[in-house]
């Protein structure tokens, strides 16, 4: 459920944890015509309150299909389950993409159960997803390599820290996407130590 009573800074706070994505559906913000909600993962009528540990970053659509909804049908045996939490689940854990990146699978019941009550296939998503894909915003992994590459070259190097920033990655997840770069030839690591920096590779 949305509220619009969060505080303006855990607002903030919980949009910046996400990445400016919908937790659920992974969508970003910067394409969405409807503003994204705090939603509270435990409805608000169900006793949640509005610190950052019950809320998650949602899109509009999300938010409404879930509504006051805490668990729904596993659409391949037919038990009700919980609906996933991005507060204490992993969402690589419950849910992958197809091999063209346009729809959601899930991996797990409570996967499967999600996927069908908020209508994260909808054919408008699935569209969106694709001319997305086609520019280098989705999914979340292939957005974050575009933005490093668009940094260095106005840049002409980025150093991890600016990774962690532009990317709001941690620490590690920042190291792991520039190594995985490297690996990938488009960039060459520099320096050494706290001097480390990343430039394009040589062609
Ligand atoms: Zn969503």
């Amino acid at each position: 459920m949305a509220s619009s009573a969060v505080p303006r800074p855990v607002r903030r706070g919980v949009r910046d944890r996400a990445g400016n994505r919908c937790e659920y559906c992974q969508h970003p913000e910067s394409h969405s015509s409807a503003p994204f909600t705090c939603d509270h993962v435990t409805p608000r009528v169900r006793g949640a309150g509005d610190t950052p540990d019950e809320l998650a970053w949602a899109c509009a659509a999300c938010n409404g299909h879930k509504h006051a909804k805490t668990h729904a049908t596993d659409p391949q045996t037919g038990h009700d389950v919980p609906l996933f939490n991005p507060r204490r689940q992993r969402w690589g854990r419950h849910f992958t993409w197809s091999p063209d990146f346009r729809h959601i699978i899930g991996r797990t019941a409570t996967g499967r159960a999600t996927i069908e009550a908020l209508h994260r296939n909808r054919p408008q998503r699935l569209n969106l997803r694709h001319v997305l894909f086609i520019v280098g915003l989705h999914p979340p992994e292939k957005a974050q390599e575009t933005m490093v590459i668009e940094y260095v070259n106005a840049h002409g190097r980025i150093a991890r820290r600016d990774a962690v920033e532009l990317c709001r990655l941690s620490d590690d997840e920042a190291l792991s996407l520039l190594s995985r770069l490297v690996a990938e030839n488009k960039l060459q690591r520099r320096g050494v130590g706290r001097g480390t920096y990343y430039e394009l590779a040589n062609e």
